[in-house]
């Protein structure tokens, strides 16, 4: 490749989105540094109820990222030493990474190979045949712990199979907290909002996800003002009244500033994240127009409202697709390269490769695209041609040959 690409397409751009709210942007971060109130203020109260009634919630709590979103939901359902918590290995490490901080140890199970999300069978597998209750208790046969929760993950921007993982999670006695980073606005054929299912939903607001803020931010919603209640004192250190605690909480505030930009964004959040879904209709059309046998395309659950935080391919060749889109200006990630049950360190939790198949592949074909709302239609057949390109020149075949 001498010549330089045709076109550009960033995996995401955030430039175009910030320049057309830019003067309304501005005029509320004046309006913070006026007041100098930076630590839990108006703009926050006002983030709080607005997320939670999008999210058909009672409560939110604004807090400093989607990760502590994650450990003050665990903190606050006291999960902790000698518990467990079943999830899926194939998501951000944050998901993982915050249960074992509390304390605990993810329990692991494999994804269903369409939508990437976890598998209720699998996890029904788990619960029926390596779990028992003794004394009340859900005890996990091969490690004598305590099965407490499940941490369901709404990957890219779709829901999990709710419906199944709760029931399971009722029959079980388990708590649910949702892994919502990336489905802020998903919803089930019933209209059922990503973090209404659970005791708590997790938000995160980090730039790249659907609602971006200025820096790192989050949320927890939930439906239980006991449980809202014991997340708001926790956010402070556990303090309350001020300087008397009764539990050790931590730093988890999210700040006025990005409230401020929150709140403006909130607004267009539900136009944005249709844009996302029509270009991701507009890729699935012209993919399918191109009978690319290399290439399958995301799957959306029936009826679902899919906010498309990733559009996901599953392809042949995938690295070597990927040096192609980089060499010809497209921008394309792998999430996640390493399923969390081979990280190094994960290694005392004794998986070895081979123990979730579905996800190894996963991690092995998988490559994001851009989806952002502001790509132009150029810029889409532009990302589809060149893909194309790749696999007609041949350069796809080798693999498929050997
Ligand atoms: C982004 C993300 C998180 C963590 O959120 P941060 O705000 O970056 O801390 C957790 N889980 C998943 C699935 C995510 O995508």
């Amino acid at each position: 490749m001498n010549r330089p690409p045709a076109l550009r397409v960033p995996l995401l751009d955030l430039k175009p989105q910030y320049e057309a709210i830019a003067p309304r942007v501005r005029e509320v971060l004046e309006a913070v540094c006026a007041s100098q109130q930076f630590i839990l203020g108006p703009q926050v109260k006002t983030l709080e109820a607005r997320i939670a009634a999008y999210a058909q919630c009672r409560h939110g709590i604004g807090v400093s990222s989607g990760t502590d979103a994650l450990l003050l939901a665990l903190m606050a359902l006291g999960i902790g030493a000698g518990d467990a918590v079943i999830t899926s290995p194939y998501t951000f490490f944050a998901t993982a990474g915050t249960i074992a901080r509390a304390g605990a140890r993810p329990l692991f199970c494999d994804i269903e190979p369409d939508t990437f999300n976890v598998s209720a069978e699998a996890v029904s597998r788990l619960l029926e045949r390596d779990c028992e209750r003794r004394d009340g208790e859900l005890i996990h046969r091969p490690t004598g712990l305590r099965v407490k929760a499940l941490m369901p993950v709404h990957l890219y921007g779709q829901l999990c199979d709710m419906t199944a993982l709760m029931d399971l999670a009722r029959r079980f006695g388990l708590k649910v907290i949702e892994d919502a980073a990336q489905a802020i606005g998903a919803r089930d054929a019933e209209g059922r909002h990503a973090g209404s299912f659970g005791d708590v939903g997790c938000f995160s607001f980090f730039p790249t996800k659907n609602l971006g803020a200025f820096g790192d931010a989050g949320m927890c919603v939930a439906q239980d003002a006991a449980l809202a209640e014991h997340m708001e004192v926790l956010r402070v250190h556990g303090g309350k009244p001020k300087y008397h605690h009764a539990f050790i909480g931590g730093n988890f505030r999210i700040d006025e500033l990005q409230a401020a930009v929150l709140n403006i964004k909130l607004d267009y959040l539900e136009d944005w994240s249709a844009k996302r879904a029509l270009n991701a209709r507009y890729y699935d059309q012209a993919f399918e127009r191109k009978s690319l046998e290399a290439v399958r395309t995301p799957v959306a659950r029936p009826g679902h409202h899919h906010i498309y935080n990733q559009y996901i391919v599953r392809v042949r060749d995938r690295d070597a697709l990927r040096e192609h889109l980089s060499a010809n200006g497209v921008g394309t990630e792998i999430y996640y390269p390493i399923p969390l049950h081979l990280q190094r360190c994960f290694a005392y939790l004794g998986h070895a490769p081979g123990d979730f198949p579905q996800s190894e592949r996963a991690a092995q074909e998988t490559l994001a695209l851009p989806i952002y709302p502001e790509l132009t239609e150029q810029q889409l057949q532009y990302v589809v041609d060149t893909l194309a390109a790749f696999y007609s020149a041949g350069a796809g075949a080798a693999s498929a040959r050997a």
